[in-house]
C-alpha cells in the first residue's frame, strides 16, 4: 500500500520542564529537583504520531532563530517529518512552554513565539504540497486568520482538512462548513458547541464531527445513530498527548481509505497505547504496536 501524504500545519514548541517540591511564591527563590527540556507543541507532536504510523508527513510551522528551534527541527527529522517547511524566523524565538511541576500540580506559562508566524501567507508557500496531500492536518495553536485560510484552500483543492479545535476557541462557521473532520476534546466540544446541545451538534455534524471522551472513547453520528466507540482499557501512566496521538491516527487510517468505524479503532488503540508512555511524544506508539494491539 502506498503510504498517504499528510502536511500538518501547526505549532512546535520547547518545554521546559522544571520538578520543585515547593512552588516559589512572587518574590521567593527555590531550589528545584530536576530540569528537562522536551520537543512539543500540538502541530509537532501530531506530526510525529502520524511519521511513526507509517505515514508520509511534513511538517508546516515556524521555529525561532534559537537553538530550540535547531532542536526542535532535528527531533521531526530524527522521527521521520520532512522539514522542508519548517523555517527559522529573524528575530523570534521559538515557541515555548514553561512548566513547574511542584505539590502534585503542574503552573505552565506559554509563549507562542514563532508559531504566530504561521500566518495565512506563510502557508501559502506550501500551496503545491497541500493540493498534493491526501489529507491536511491543522490545530488551533497558530493564528485563527491560518486556520480560516487553510479550511479555504483545502476545500478548494478538494483535499480533506482534519481540524483539531484546540486549545478551545470558537470555530467560525464558515471553517466548520469546510473542513471534513473536526476533533474536539469534552471541554473543546462545549466551548463549540455548548454542554447541553451536543447532542444536536453531534447530529448536525453527523460523519464530521468527533468528541473525544477520554478512556471512554470517542462520539459520533454516523447518519443513522449517535454512537461511542469505545477506548481500549490501559494502565494510564501520562495522559498527555493522547489527543494528539488520537489526531494522527485517525488521519492516517482515513488516508489510507479505511473507513469511519474501523479508523475511529485504530486511533483509540493508538491514544490508548500513548497513555501508557510518559510525555507526549514518549509514549506515541509505532505502526507495529498499534496493529498488534488490534488483534
Ligand atoms: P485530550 O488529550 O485532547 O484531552 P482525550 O482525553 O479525550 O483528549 O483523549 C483522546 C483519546 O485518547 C480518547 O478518545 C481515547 O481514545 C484515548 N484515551 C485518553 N485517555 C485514555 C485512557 N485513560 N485509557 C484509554 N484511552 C484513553
Amino acid at each position: 500500500m502506498k503510504k498517504p501524504t499528510i502536511a500538518v500545519i501547526g505549532s512546535s514548541s520547547m518545554d521546559l520542564v522544571v520538578s520543585s517540591d515547593k512552588r516559589p511564591q512572587a518574590g521567593e527563590t527555590v531550589l528545584g529537583k530536576a530540569f528537562d527540556t522536551v520537543p512539543g507543541g500540538k502541530g509537532a507532536n501530531q506530526a510525529v504520531a502520524a511519521a511513526r504510523l507509517g505515514a508520509d508527513v511534513y511538517m508546516i510551522g515556524c521555529v525561532g532563530e534559537d537553538t530550540y528551534g535547531e532542536e526542535i527541527t532535528a527531533n521531526l527529522k530524527n522521527n521521520g517529518v520532512h522539514t522542508d517547511y519548517v523555517e527559522p524566523v529573524t528575530h523570534e524565538r521559538s515557541g515555548t512552554a514553561h512548566i513547574i511541576l511542584a505539590e502534585g500540580d503542574n503552573s505552565i506559562v506559554v509563549v507562542k513565539g514563532a508559531n504566530d508566524h504561521v500566518t495565512p501567507q506563510y502557508i501559502e508557500k506550501a500551496e503545491e504540497l497541500l493540493k498534493n496531500s491526501d489529507l491536511v492536518m491543522i490545530q488551533q495553536e497558530v493564528p485563527e486568520e491560518t486556520v480560516v485560510h487553510a479550511a479555504e484552500l483545502c476545500s478548494r483543492y478538494g483535499v480533506p482538512l482534519l481540524l483539531n479545535p484546540a486549545p478551545a476557541r470558537p470555530v467560525p462557521e464558515e471553517v466548520l462548513a469546510q473542513v471534513s473532520y473536526i476533533t474536539p476534546n469534552e471541554h473543546e466540544a462545549e466551548v463549540l458547541f455548548g454542554g447541553p446541545a451536543l447532542s444536536e451538534a453531534l447530529k448536525v455534524h453527523q460523519n464530521k464531527l468527533f468528541i473525544t471522551e477520554g478512556a471512554a472513547g470517542v462520539r459520533w453520528h454516523n447518519g443513522r445513530e449517535e454512537v461511542l466507540v469505545p477506548s481500549f482499557p490501559v494502565q494510564a501512566v501520562d495522559t498527555t498527548g493522547a489527543g494528539d496521538t488520537f489526531n494522527a491516527a485517525f488521519a492516517v487510517a482515513v488516508a489510507e481509505g479505511k473507513g469511519m468505524e474501523e479508523s475511529l479503532r485504530f486511533a483509540n488503540r493508538a491514544a490508548s497505547l500513548s497513555v501508557t508512555g510518559f510525555g507526549a511524544q514518549g509514549g506515541m506508539p509505532s505502526r507495529e504496536a498499534v496493529e498488534e494491539g488490534l488483534k
